[in-house]
């Protein structure tokens, strides 16, 4: 049985994990680098070490050092979060040889889905719709005008790699065939280190429909339905619902068996989420697969009421699925907003620095997923995410009213956030109707630019006066000075057990 996970992640994930943890009576681990010394998850875990220098690739990316940590703490697991080495094949073949438990799925199913090639042959061969394209890698230029003539525009030009919106490139005019093409390589290629390329139908009017799915190792699968994720910037999720205003409960029923199928496909263990495109008219087709914990993955836990790390934990520990999918059904409705250090009034640039105040939403059917403090500086080798709200409610509308309470009783300053914007997004009749797709963003831009708008601003003129004198006496609070040897209190805590236990 699990005593100790080894978190190999930072921010709002590596928190959420370890609570799940501790309320599991088991011992956790954090990891942390040069620019992470006063980062929250360090004083969440009963232990904590220094692993390298800010940028990932000398520090969460290490893995040699990340299993030395794991040797020295006598972690027995390694949960590896999302993003960093959650789908990294090698990690969980090197976790697997030092005899640590990795909480996902085998190199073997993590290397398969991670391919979008394999994964397309793979879901072909399990009678999965998948979206009409190829199924190689292109090989010429000359080879691509053949491909995509075939198939006939729009499409999308995508990287075998890709991950994260990255790599992917829309096509729907003949002369930007070629240079849509260079571009998509060339950012796989710096992304990835892989410029491998193949082509796929542009679905028109995609709506990014996914399903949550749990496997464990005796050949159970169960889905826990679906998330609907089409409101979308540059290819990546910004807000999140569950249940899906297109669904039918026919549909969700074809499509939860395709889920499981395709987990069972690749002998999955653990939690996974399968993507698929669907259009107007519902017709589906697999997109991929993403073999760890999803960003969005609280809402599901809120309307299906299944702690999903809790889930993977007793996985990776060998017990059977305690769920049945009969036992399993959606209650209310969920949403969430994924709230970024950036600006929407200037091109959503990144805006890391110090965090002058912060007040958290709070109240019945709110679920705040966060990490910074009053006195934390967002560094800016990292995710701009500052954290995900997330709210529960019967009935859609009731979450949509809830989640702008909350959007609304939000509030940070020193730093620029997305909250606004969201705030827009609620308020947008595209939304509220549910009647959106991938384009939403794009199609609304407008009345989403116009953020001095924010209904619930202009009734509570009063809060606002009284937030923005607060905010003016704030605005003298300094940064603290850390030098690369200074303690924090907070710091020395969490590496002796006994006290961060308390
Ligand atoms: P989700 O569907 O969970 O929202 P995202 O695509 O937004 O997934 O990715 C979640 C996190 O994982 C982000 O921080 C993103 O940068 C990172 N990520 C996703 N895919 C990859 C990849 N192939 N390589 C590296 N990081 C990735
Ligand atoms: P990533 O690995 O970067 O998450 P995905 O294959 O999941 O890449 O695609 C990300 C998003 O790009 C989808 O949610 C969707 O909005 C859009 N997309 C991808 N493929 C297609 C397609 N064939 N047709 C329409 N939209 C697509
Ligand atoms: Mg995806």
């Amino acid at each position: 049985m699990i005593k100790k996970i080894l978190v190999a992640n930072r921010g709002e994930i590596a928190i959420r994990i370890m609570r799940s943890c501790r309320e599991m009576g088991i011992a956790s681990v954090a990891v942390f680098s040069e620019a992470d010394r006063n980062s929250m998850h360090v004083r969440f875990a009963d232990e904590a070490y220094y692993i390298g220098p800010a940028p990932s690739n000398e520090s969460y990316l290490r893995m040699d050092k990340i299993m030395q940590v794991a040797k020295q703490s006598h972690a027995d697991a390694i949960h590896p979060g999302y993003g960093f080495l959650s789908e990294n094949a090698e990690f969980a073949d090197l976790c697997k040889k030092e005899g640590i438990i990795f909480i996902g799925p085998s190199s073997h199913a993590i290397s398969t889905m991670g391919d979008k090639i394999t994964a397309r042959k793979k879901m072909l061969a399990a009678n999965v719709p998948v979206v009409p394209g190829t199924t190689k890698a292109l090989s010429s230029e000359e080879e691509a005008l053949e491909v995509i003539h075939g198939i006939g525009l729009p499409v999308m030009i995508k990287a075998t790699a890709g991950g994260g919106g990255k790599g992917m490139r829309l096509v729907d005019k003949e002369e930007e065939i070629l240079s849509s093409l260079r571009a998509a390589k060339s950012e796989a290629m710096t992304a990835f280190g892989n410029d491998e390329v193949y082509v796929e139908k542009y679905i028109s009017s995609p709506h990014h429909i996914e399903f949550q799915i749990l496997a464990d190792n005796h050949g159970n699968a169960i889905h826990l339905f679906e998330r609907e994720c089409s409101i979308q910037r540059r290819h990546q999720k910004v807000v999140e619902e569950t249940p899906s205003p297109l669904m039918t409960p026919e549909v969700r029923e074809e499509m939860g068996k395709y889920a499981t199928a395709a987990a069972l496909a690749v002998d999955y263990s653990g939690a996974g989420t399968i993507e698929f495109i669907m259009d107007d008219n519902l017709n589906y087709y697999f997109l991929e697969m993403n073999t760890r914990l999803q960003v969005e993955h609280p809402i599901t836990e809120r309307v299906v009421g299944i702690d999903l790390v809790r889930e993977q934990i007793n996985i990776a520990n060998n017990k059977e699925l305690s769920y049945k999918q009969e036992d399993l059904s959606q209650n209310g409705h969920a949403i969430e907003c994924r709230i970024y250090a950036e600006d929407p009034e200037n091109n959503f640039m990144p805006s890391p620095g110090l965090i002058q105040h912060i007040t958290e939403p709070l109240g019945f059917g709110v679920r705040h997923d966060g990490y910074v403090y009053e006195g934390y500086e967002i560094p800016i080798y990292y995710d701009p995410m500052i954290s995900k709200l997330i709210v529960w409610g019967k009935t859609r509308q009731e979450a949509i009213d809830r989640m702008k309470r909350a959007l609304f009783a939000y509030k940070i300053t020193g730093v620029k956030t997305s909250i606004k914007f969201l705030e827009r997004i609620m308020n947008a009749p595209d939304f509220v109707s549910g009647k959106y797709n991938t384009h939403f963003i794009e199609d609304n831009k407008k009345f989403l630019a116009d953020m001095k708008k924010c209904e619930g601003d202009c009734k509570a003129m009063a809060i606002i006066a009284a937030f923005v004198d607060y905010d003016e006496r704030l605005k003298n609070l300094q940064p603290a000075k850390i030098t690369a040897n200074s303690m924090s209190n907070w710091k020395t805590c969490g590496r002796k057990k006994s006290i961060a236990r308390l």
